[in-house]
C-alpha cells in the first residue's frame, strides 16, 4: 500500500515511500541520455560488424535498426550505472537502447539496491540488469582490466561527481564513453570558490558565464584524471540544463595525445569592474610527425596587468578546457537520431531538439559575453541582442548564442570590437 509507482520511458518503477530517491526533473537527462548512448551503441554495433567482415567478408551482420531493444546482445555495449537508487535509469537504458549486453546498477544503499532488483523483475529486464550492491568506488576499480572494462559509465550523483573521475577513466575502454552530472552548481558558479578548489582543482568565475565556465572546470578536471593513465577527452555533447550539468566525453587512449591536451588548458583574467575575459593558456602543444607531444612554452602577462578596457583589477579563475564542448558530427546525428524517432519515445522530445538547434550552431569560442552586463559598465542602455549580432556579423565576425544562457553572444571577435559597437548604440 504504501508503494508509489512511476512511469518514465519505458519503464515502470516502484518506489517505497520515501526510502530512495526519485527526482522527476531530470527526466530530461535520462531521455538525453537514453538518445545519446542509443548512438553509442549503434557506433559500438557498426565497429563489431566491421570486425566480423575483417576476419570473414562474406559474413552478415544485422543492421542496427533491425536490432530490438530488451533482447541482449552478446558483444553489445556493457554498461555501468555506478549510483543507481531506483535503476530506473539501467531499466530504461535496457528496454530503450538495441545492442546490449549487460547493464550493472550499483548503489550503495541497501535499500536502494532491494529496489533495484524489485525493479529488474517487474521490468523483465533480468536478462539484461544486474543489481549491484556496493561503493562505487570499488565497482570501478575493481573493473580496471581490460578484459573487466566497460564500454559506458554513467555517474550521476547527488551534487559532485569529482571523487568517481579517477576510478570511471580508468575502467573505460579505449573509446568508450563517460556520461556525467553534476548538480553542485553553487560551488561551481562561485558561490564558493574554495569548495570549488577543493572538488576540481580551479577556481569559479561568479559571472554571467559561469555554466559553461562550470563544464570547463570539470573538463580540465577530467583531462587531468585521463592524462595520469595516458588518456585523452573528446567531448561529444557538454550542456548546461536548469540546475544542473550533463558531459558526455569520449575516453581516447594514447600518451603523447594526452600530453599535447594541455594545450587546451589555460588561465582566465575576468575583469572586476567590466566581466571582460582574457585567456592564458598553458602553453602550446601539438603532435611531431613522429607522433611525440611538443610543447612550447606561453609567455604571461606581466605581472600587474589590468583590463585593457576599464583599465580595473583583473581577478584569477580557472584553469579551464578551452578546446570543444561538442562533437558536431555527433550533435547532427543525435539530432536526426530524436526527430526519426516515433513522438512517444521521450517526454521531452521538443525540449531536446530545441536546445539540440542551439548547440549545434554553437560557436566553439569559449565563454560569453552578456549585453545587460557590458551596457551597465558602459552606462548605455541595453541595445538589443539581435542588433549587437547583426552589427558583429557585419564587422565580418561569427556570431552564435550559447545554450547555457538566452541572452548571451558568443563570438570570435576581440573584446575591443565588441566594445567599439556597444558604444556606438
Ligand atoms: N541515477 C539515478 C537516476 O537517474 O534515477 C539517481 C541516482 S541518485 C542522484 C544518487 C544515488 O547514489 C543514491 O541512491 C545514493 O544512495 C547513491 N550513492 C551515494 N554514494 C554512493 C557511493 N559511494 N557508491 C554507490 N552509490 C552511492
Amino acid at each position: 500500500t504504501d508503494n508509489v509507482q512511476v512511469k518514465e520511458g519505458k519503464a515502470n518503477i516502484h518506489l517505497p515511500e520515501g526510502a530512495v530517491f526519485y527526482n522527476p526533473a531530470q527526466v530530461f537527462n535520462r531521455d538525453l541520455s537514453v538518445a545519446c548512448l542509443r548512438l553509442v551503441s549503434k557506433y559500438h554495433h557498426e565497429n563489431e560488424c566491421k570486425k566480423i567482415k575483417k576476419n570473414d567478408p562474406n559474413a552478415t551482420c544485422i543492421p542496427f535498426d533491425q536490432l530490438s531493444a530488451g533482447v541482449r546482445q552478446e558483444n553489445g555495449l556493457k554498461i555501468a550505472e555506478a549510483l543507481s537508487a531506483t535503476g530506473l535509469r539501467s531499466i530504461r537504458y535496457a528496454r530503450e537502447i538495441p545492442g546490449i549486453d549487460t547493464i550493472y546498477a550499483n548503489d550503495i544503499d541497501a535499500g536502494a539496491v532491494e529496489s533495484i532488483k524489485q525493479n529488474i523483475d517487474s521490468n523483465d529486464v533480468k536478462h539484461l540488469v544486474q543489481a549491484s550492491h556496493d561503493d562505487a568506488m570499488n565497482l570501478l576499480y575493481s573493473h580496471r582490466k581490460v578484459d573487466r572494462q566497460f564500454h559506458v559509465v554513467d555517474l550521476d550523483p547527488y551534487g559532485t561527481p569529482a571523487q568517481f573521475l579517477d576510478g570511471a577513466v580508468q575502467c573505460i575502454k579505449k573509446n568508450g564513453v563517460l556520461c556525467i552530472t553534476a548538480t553542485d552548481m553553487a560551488s561551481l558558479c562561485g558561490n564558493n570558490p574554495h569548495s570549488c578548489y577543493s572538488k576540481y582543482g580551479s577556481i569559479p568565475l561568479h559571472q554571467p558565464f559561469c555554466h559553461e565556465f562550470a563544464l570547463r572546470m570539470i573538463l580540465y578536471t577530467l583531462h587531468m584524471q585521463a592524462a595520469r593513465y595516458d588518456r585523452i577527452i573528446e567531448p561529444l555533447l557538454c550542456m548546461s540544463i536548469d540546475f544542473y550539468v550533463r558531459l558526455f566525453v569520449r575516453i581516447g587512449y594514447g600518451s603523447a595525445k594526452a600530453q599535447s591536451q594541455l594545450g587546451e588548458i589555460a588561465t582566465v583574467y575576468n575583469c572586476v569592474y567590466c566581466s571582460s575575459f582574457f585567456f592564458q593558456p598553458y602553453g602550446q602543444a601539438s603532435l611531431d610527425e613522429r607522433g611525440n607531444a611538443k610543447f612550447k612554452y606561453a609567455h604571461g602577462p606581466p605581472v600587474g596587468t589590468n583590463c585593457s578596457h576599464c583599465a580595473s583589477n583583473l581577478r584569477v579563475g580557472g584553469p579551464i578546457w578551452l578546446g570543444p564542448l561538442f562533437d558536431h558530427s555527433f550533435v547532427n546525428e543525435l539530432i536526426t537520431s530524436i526527430e526519426q524517432a516515433p513522438e512517444d519515445s521521450y517526454a521531452y522530445r521538443d525540449r531536446m531538439l530545441s536546445m539540440l538547434y542551439v548547440v549545434k550552431e554553437e560557436l566553439p569560442d569559449p565563454l560569453y559575453f552578456d549585453n545587460g552586463k557590458l551596457a551597465r559598465v558602459m552606462h548605455t542602455h541595453i541595445p538589443q541582442n539581435k542588433l549587437i549580432k547583426s552589427a558583429l556579423l557585419n564587422a565580418g565576425y561569427r556570431v552564435s548564442t550559447s545554450h547555457a544562457r538566452q541572452d548571451s553572444i558568443k563570438t570570435n571577435a576581440p573584446h575591443h570590437i565588441v566594445w567599439d559597437i556597444m558604444r556606438a548604440f
